[in-house]
């Protein structure tokens, strides 16, 4: 199994392969239901097989899915994306995240002429060579023309955009810093303005990579929540729940060089996942999934608190309520993490150990109370190890 998906990398007992997935659900190959906060590590954001989805999804399969080009619901979505986003003014549409941030790098460096892209260090932005974290397979010059920064760090940022002079093309940044295996933590306004005010200064164009955090924290993109919009963004996972979709949406500056660029895929015109995208946003709308995700956040963030503070165990959760990382205090190994993780599985909650989770419009305070009481084998099994 490639890439982070292969179960190996997980505790024992973790599985690889899944039959089917309901509501806040899912099923392993060998009939085990787990309560799931992993989303598909993503996607999922009403929850598994949504009737309001797939029932439109359904309807335009009937019709045609991938045609000589594109159907009418890709003028209809990118109208709703338009509106509902306020940094958009023009979308375009892909398959996965890497693709959308790819094309956001292809743009802004045809846009401005000039080459160099500003990137947080430890910042995930997909698996192409010029961002996998992995470096095997990719050479030097996939990698030219990048310089790093420290996320929420202005000094950093300003110390790389000088280094830079007059060549740059781009800052790039997540939605909020949500890296593996560190303490995540949400864009500061004075970070999120001084890259605003750099790229303004210099000609250059800010992009927020929303791909993870997308559709989650805000309905209009990560970073109206600290009032700073990008010029070009890029989003993926949650936006067609679980159909193959990614999008850019730029403003009107960037739109000329996003017609000069040429990027295409085979697949990437298709209608079914465009029909499920608008459906996707139809419903989120409807049932203020972000407020709701919210709510079950910090019901499960005091739970586990309070169960920690009981076992005298320092546990560390960070980031969004919605999109929650734990990390145990001294666990350097993770080998805590990994045996609390195990145990809470065997009682029916598939959680990560170093990965951000997902929490979607179907779960419910049933099921956070569940993955609570499975916790509790998790913080018995953790006992000795401290
Ligand atoms: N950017 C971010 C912030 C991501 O989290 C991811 C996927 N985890 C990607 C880009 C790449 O998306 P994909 O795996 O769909 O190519």
């Amino acid at each position: 199994m490639w890439g982070h998906l292969d179960a190996k990398k997980l505790p024992e007992g973790y599985p690889q392969f899944f039959a089917r997935g309901e509501g806040g659900h899912v099923w392993d190959v060998d009939g085990r239901r787990y309560v799931d906060l992993m989303c598909s590590w993503g996607p999922i954001v009403l929850g598994h097989h949504d009737p309001a989805v797939d029932a439109a999804a359904r309807k335009q399969a009937e019709m045609g899915d991938c045609l000589n080009g594109p159907g009418p619901v890709l003028v209809e979505l990118a109208e709703r994306l338009v509106d509902r986003i306020p940094a958009a003014d023009w979308a375009m549409f892909q398959k996965n995240g890497t693709d959308a941030t790819t094309a956001c790098v292809t743009i802004a460096r045809a846009a401005t002429g000039r080459s160099t892209i500003l990137m947080a260090r430890g910042s995930y932005h997909g698996a192409a060579p010029w961002c996998t974290p992995v470096p095997a397979g990719t050479t030097e010059a996939d990698r030219a023309h990048q310089l790093r920064f420290e996320y929420n760090d202005v000094a950093s940022l300003e110390a790389a955009a000088a280094a830079v002079g007059d060549d740059l093309a781009a800052i790039l940044v997540t939605g909020f810093r949500h890296d593996n295996i560190v303490d995540q933590e949400l864009p500061t306004p004075e970070f999120a303005q001084a890259a605003r005010a750099i790229c303004d200064r210099k000609g250059a164009a800010l992009i927020v990579d929303d791909v993870r955090a997308g559709f989650r924290l805000h309905a209009g993109g990560s970073w109206e929540t600290v009032g700073v919009r990008p010029d070009l963004s890029a989003w993926s996972k949650a936006i067609a729940n679980g159909h193959t979709l990614a999008a850019v949406t730029g403003r009107d500056s960037l739109r000329d060089a996003a017609t000069r660029i040429f990027v295409t895929g085979s697949f990437w015109c298709s209608s079914v996942a465009m029909a499920a995208a608008i459906a996707t946003l139809e419903e989120l709308e409807r049932r203020d999934v972000v407020g709701h995700i919210a709510a079950l956040g910090q019901r499960l963030r005091d739970g586990l608190a309070e169960r920690a503070r009981g076992a005298n165990v320092g546990l560390r959760q960070s980031g969004p309520v919605s999109m929650p990382l734990f990390l145990f205090d001294g666990d350097t190994d993770f080998a805590i993490g990994r045996a609390f993780c195990q145990a809470t599985l065997e009682e029916g909650a598939f959680l990560h150990p170093r990965h951000n989770m997902f929490l979607c419009a179907a779960h419910t305070e049933a099921d956070i109370d569940a993955v609570l009481a499975a916790s509790e084998a998790g913080f018995a099994a953790i006992k000795g190890l401290r």
